[in-house]
């Protein structure tokens, strides 16, 4: 069965709104890129592509077009999970870590599964979002960013 794995990282920053898995945060720092930054998304939506060998997100969604500026990047979720359908495959589960020395994520997982699992046709129980710190080392630690890693896998077949 296709397996597809997912990272990303972006800078935390002011003056920008957080949003992880599509969930608003709140905090006093956002991820800056192209589109919302939201690392969990993309890393989700990287790894969809990967299992079905349609290359990267960064091909598929260039950070050079203009009119992907401050995207919500739920609609690249959405894009590539109608992909997904059209070819047959149905999201089986996934597991995630989300990397950050803060926000606390623990108050926000369960939305964010909830989130998840509803975007993704998937029961909430094969949906999980792990918190992890970086125990104060290196630029997530130092609080300058944040990262999510992925891993999931696709079966044939119609949404259960
Ligand atoms: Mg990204």
């Amino acid at each position: 069965m296709p397996v597809g794995i997912g990272f990303d990282i972006h800078r935390l920053v002011e003056g920008r709104s957080l949003k992880l898995g599509g969930v608003s945060i709140p905090h006093d720092k956002g991820l800056l890129a192209h589109s919302d930054g939201d690392v969990l998304l993309h890393a989700i939506t990287d790894a969809l592509l990967g299992a079905m060998g349609l290359g990267d997100i960064g091909e598929v969604y260039p950070d050079t077009d203009p009119a992907l500026k401050d995207a919500d990047s739920i609609r690249f979720l959405r894009e590539t999970m109608e992909k997904v359908r059209q070819k047959g495959w149905v999201v089986e589960s996934l597991d995630s870590n989300v990397v950050a020395e803060e926000p606390r994520l623990g108050p926000h997982k369960e939305a964010i599964r909830k989130k998840l699992a509803s975007e993704l046709g998937v029961p909430i129980e094969r949906v999980a979002v792990k918190a992890k710190t970086m125990e104060g080392l290196g630029p997530i630690g130092h609080k300058e960013a944040m990262a999510a890693m992925v891993v999931l896998n696709l079966i044939p077949g119609e949404e259960t």
